[in-house]
């Protein structure tokens, strides 16, 4: 490897892991061909969620995807709220999204917007089309006029009340929207094909009755927009030039150039669609992550297991972390399925250069060193990261006692176990070779203490006369702090597959291990979100709900081995 690479400056860490851009993505195409041809003389995206929950890796995709664009061509990135429907709607749910996509980074400067701030241009769009003759005030309750839709083999059936004339619609209309009629009573449909070959062309429902408090709005509106005919709206009124979804919405492209063209916008957006990321065996869905909040099952949105944004904040995952997935994953139009592991691959190449490499003992064995002195302590130094010199070097308190993980030692080694056990002698990493001479049971016969003598002459972990095929970590009894640990596994069975029949979750019994652990004494009043590399054991970060000073908690981001390797 370059020098540079070892000395890189931390944030280019995950972008040099990404593979490098080879080709155009057909997002890239068809936005170079529409400047080409003038069809747009800049570039508008935008990120349009729904405040219904809390943003997901899915989202992120199109955050950054959405982002970069606007980037890549100097144009201009929105954030706004699609909140036209206010039954599941919440603050808490705006104010967590507003987090996530400045912790990503996606800087929308000062165009952060609401949908329901249109309302007013949004009926007067449908005011335009009634008087256009293109939409019409219908009668029929929801359930006739779903039978009346027809199917994909049958055409549908024209509403008794479609030819009502521009003057009765208007008017109808306007008493809708003064709360004359109850939820349902009414709706507001726009005139298209009820023989349509494409359902979403069937005279849809573009206005209903809704006596409904807004988050926003409060009680200005008792008629609220279905989100086919606002969406193309909201897009149009501020100006944006491709409006990027996922592919659930390719049917609906009809109708969103149908509603720009006929409420006449002079530079009328352009729908794109792309595929979905879908994590295998992962719970991506925002409906089914609020199932595992709503019940319980999870510590709220933000619990480390969960990939929601805020989850893998908590969890440790830095936002160039997310930014190589993303890129990795790649743009297009057909589905495919990412891996954990690649996710989890983004993240370990982010930290390795980036973070201190430190001790900590997850699962703590006593170790007495019985030829050291008593009462003696001395300062060891360790480098903080071997790989990145940057980074310097430490001391670390060495002296008779220590901790030593359980399962770097073996009263009965099995075949090629190199650790500790009686009569082997291993290296103290950056302190002493060691050799175990013996151990304290407990009444149940369980190994509470192990015993070892040490040899002066290899301080700092080196002997010219011999070598060592073990080499342990350990942290200083008298000087370490006391901690917990979290370790996580996947929230659901792998084995069992995400979801059952019914839609119920599999749960990992085992998804979540506490430890009572032991750090090193340069952890102290570590803040959230430092990250450190736990030597042996993984990447680890400070929590950042459940830390507090005298009670230090850590979760492990990811352990340092995987079998997976990128494209
Ligand atoms: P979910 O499918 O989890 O319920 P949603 O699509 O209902 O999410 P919205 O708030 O409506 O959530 O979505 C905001 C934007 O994020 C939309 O443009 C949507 O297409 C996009 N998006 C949602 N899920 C994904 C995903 N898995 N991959 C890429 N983009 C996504
Ligand atoms: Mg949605």
């Amino acid at each position: 490897m370059e020098e540079k690479n070892l000395t890189a400056a931390p944030e280019t860490a995950a972008a040099e892991a990404a593979p490098e851009k080879v080709s155009r993505n057909f997002i890239e195409t068809i936005i170079d061909a529409d400047l080409r041809d003038g069809v747009y003389d800049r570039v508008m995206t935008r990120f349009p969620p729904e405040p219904n929950g809390y943003l997901h890796i899915g989202h992120a995709k199109s955050i950054l995807l959405n982002y970069g664009l606007a980037q890549e061509y100097g144009g201009k990135f929105n954030l706004r709220f699609d909140d036209t429907n206010p039954t599941k709607e919440k603050i808490e749910f705006v104010e967590s999204i507003i987090a996530d996509v400045n912790w990503l980074g996606a800087d929308y400067e000062d165009r952060l917007f609401y949908a329901s701030d249109y309302f007013p241009q949004m009926y007067e769009c449908a005011v335009k089309l009634i008087k256009k003759g293109k939409a019409f005030v219908c009668d029929l309750s929801a359930e006739e006029i779903r039978a009346y839709r027809g199917t994909l083999t049958e055409p549908g059936k024209e509403s008794p009340y479609r030819n009502r004339s521009v003057e009765e619609n208007l008017e109808l209309f306007e008493r809708m929207k003064n709360g004359e009629f109850a939820d349902g009573e009414k709706v507001l449909r726009a005139k298209i094909d009820m023989a349509s070959p494409n359902i979403n062309m069937r005279d849809p429902v573009i206005y209903r009755v809704a006596h409904l408090t807004h988050h926003n709005t409060g009680d200005a509106w008792c008629i609220y927009p279905m989100y086919d005919f606002a969406h193309p709206i909201e897009d149009a009124v501020e100006g944006v030039t491709h409006s990027i979804c996922t592919l659930e919405f390719e049917d609906h492209r009809p109708l969103y150039n149908w509603v720009v063209e006929e409420c006449e916008f002079p530079h009328p957006p352009k729908q794109i669609e792309f595929a979905k990321l879908y994590l295998k065996n992962v719970v991506t869905g925002k409906r089914y992550i609020k199932k595992l909040v709503e019940e319980g099952i999870v510590d709220g949105w933000d619990d480390p297991r969960l990939v929601s944004i805020s989850g893998l904040r908590r969890r440790g995952y830095t936002p160039e972390s997310i930014r190589a997935f993303v890129e990795m994953s790649g743009i297009s139009k057909a589905q495919s399925i990412a891996e954990m592991p690649a996710l989890e691959y983004c993240i370990r190449e982010d930290l390795k250069l980036k973070v201190p490499r430190v001790m900590a003992v997850l699962h703590p064995l006593r170790l007495v060193i019985d030829n050291y002195p008593e009462g003696q302590t001395e300062m060891l130094e360790a480098s903080n990261n071997t790989e990145n010199p940057e980074l310097g070097s430490r001391q670390i308190p060495f002296s008779r006692e220590l901790y030593i993980e359980q399962e770097d030692f073996m009263e009965v080694p099995v075949k090629k176990y190199f650790r500790l056990f009686p009569g082997n002698e291993v290296r103290l990493m950056n302190a002493y070779f060691v050799t175990c001479t013996g151990v304290d049971k407990d009444g149940d016969g369980n190994v509470t203490c192990v015993h070892c003598t040490y040899d002066p002459a290899t301080r700092g972990g080196n002997s010219d006369t011999r070598k060592v095929k073990g080499t342990i970590h350990w942290v200083n009894a008298p000087t370490a702090i006391r901690a917990t640990a979290r370790l996580y596994e996947n929230i659901v069975d792998e084995e069992k597959g995400v979801y059952n029949e019914d839609g119920s979750i599999n749960l990992n019994p085992n998804s979540l291990e506490e430890c009572a652990c032991f750090v090193e004494p340069s952890l102290a009043g570590a803040k959230a979100p430092a990250r450190f590399q736990f030597v042996r054991n993984g990447y680890f970060c400070v929590d950042a709900k459940d830390d507090a000073p005298d009670h230090p908690v850590y979760n492990r981001i990811v352990s340092l081995k995987s079998s997976f390797k990128p494209v």
